[in-house]
């Protein structure tokens, strides 16, 4: 009885240990990068498969586990659902992604390195059978898809919980058990479903990770509190208590919205000028490069001041924003549309040569009297537009060449009478 007690306490360590180990990366992710953790939580895949097809210790009368599949295995999961709730989806995604290819690829190099065990050359004073390396091809298979399909479990069945169960140990317990007994039904039934002791190695599976599963949740419940506590902002905003856990947008989400926010002009929602400059650059760069042509327009209102003068300010903000719709609704998804400033607009099309930007600046030169009649801006004034060039590389390849040169098709435009478009 003392050796059972030995051994279950053996696993309950294995377990609390793989999850401080683990917890420890996290924290400090941000002075070792992801990484670190990715690629333990990896060799601890590894040693838990290895352990799952060699060692059990009979842990109760008639049922055997292994300490792979019962303390470590969960460790990967555990992994799986700390950087889904700390980081974000994506990041999860990319841990996914790596276990999968670190799975597949060890179990072809086993196939291979299997043969040095095999060759009459071989030392090998452990006498290591060569089947420890390969795997089973049913098992492979039935242990990478329930690996795939664990992983993306475990985020639905959190956030499906999260919505029931409060307190966060249960959640983080209810959801581990949960995928923890799918993941074993699924590969117990998968590759030993004809064993004769089939009924017990699936209820030792289940019954064991439920238990390891209580490590693992109470590491990630006593975790997290203090995680977001340390990682909060100084000073910053009142806490959200852990139910908001998904109302609250990670800190990466939070600063890629801001960044495009950043990016935008925030009367019409098109990119400002600074996005524009950014693009216009990346674009010479390109195209120096070798890359293909692209154009550049700028798209001025004529007589823009008299909506203002005559209908007011916040007239004349609708006819931006009816404008800057009508540009969106003309362009392609691949075209960049910006207001450059007060009622000029640019917009860069790429991959495109001047005279195909030429029809459609033609098509924007129709566009926008209509969009501005359809919404009855400026009371019936036909509101148009004028339009310059300048493609690169023709126009020049620097960004002050193209712009001047555009800026000048768009001055005789004005000159000759505006609304029309001048490329040349
Ligand atoms: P032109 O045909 O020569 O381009 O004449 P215009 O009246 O359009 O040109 P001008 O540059 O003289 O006037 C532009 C006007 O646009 C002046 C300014 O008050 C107005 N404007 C600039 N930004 C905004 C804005 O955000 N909202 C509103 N309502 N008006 C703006
Ligand atoms: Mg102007
Ligand atoms: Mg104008």
């Amino acid at each position: 009885m003392p050796e059972l007690a030995l051994q279950l306490s053996l696993m309950a360590l294995e377990a609390a240990l793989a999850a401080a180990v683990l917890l420890a990366l996290f924290t400090t992710r941000r002075i070792l990068g992801l990484a670190a953790l990715y690629t333990t939580v990896g060799v601890f895949y590894y040693l838990a498969t290895l352990l799952a097809s060699t060692t059990f210790v009979g842990v109760a009368p008639g049922l055997l586990a292994s300490p792979g599949s019962v303390a470590l295995f969960p460790a990967s999961l555990f992994a799986v659902l700390l950087v889904y709730i700390r980081e974000d989806a994506q990041e999860a995604r990319n841990m996914i992604y790596g276990l999968l290819a670190a799975n597949l690829s060890a179990s072809l190099l086993g196939l291979v390195v299997a043969q040095h065990l095999r060759s009459p050359l071989a030392v090998n004073p452990l006498s290591l059978p060569p089947e420890l390396f390969v795997q089973s091809p049913r098992l492979f298979l039935v242990g990478t898809l329930a690996l795939f399909a664990d992983t993306i479990l475990i985020i639905l069945a959190y956030e499906a919980l999260s919505r029931v169960l409060r307190p966060l140990f249960l959640r983080a317990w209810a959801s581990l058990a949960l995928v923890l007994a799918l993941d074993t039904l699924l590969f117990v039934t998968g590759g030993f479903v004809e064993h004769p002791a089939y009924r017990q190695i699936l209820l030792a599976g289940v019954l064991g990770k439920a238990a390891a599963a209580v490590v693992y949740a109470a590491a990630l419940s006593l975790y997290l509190p203090h995680a977001r506590a340390a990682e909060a902002p100084a000073g910053g905003e009142a806490r959200p208590g852990l139910g908001d856990l998904f109302q609250v947008l990670t800190y990466r989400q939070k600063y890629e919205a801001l960044r495009a926010q950043a990016a935008r002009d925030p009367l019409t929602g098109l990119y400002n000028r600074g996005f524009f400059d950014e693009m216009l650059q990346a674009q010479l760069a390109q195209a120096r490069r070798g890359g293909s042509p692209f154009t550049v327009l700028i798209v001025d209102v004529d007589h823009f001041k008299r909506i203002n003068d005559s209908h007011g300010h916040f007239e004349g903000d609708r006819a931006l924003r009816v404008i800057a719709q009508a540009l969106v609704g003309v362009a392609r998804a691949s075209d960049i549309v910006c207001r450059y400033g007060g009622e000029e607009f640019c917009l860069i099309l790429a991959g495109t040569p001047l005279d195909s930007a030429s029809q459609l600046a033609s098509r924007i030169r129709e566009e926008v009297p209509a969009a501005c009649a359809r919404a009855g801006v400026g009371a019936g004034t036909r509101v148009t537009v004028t339009i310059g060039l300048a493609a690169c590389p023709g126009d020049g390849r620097e960004t002050d060449a193209l712009m001047r040169a555009a800026d000048a098709r768009l001055y005789l435009g004005k000159q000759a009478g505006r609304d029309r478009v001048v490329a040349a």
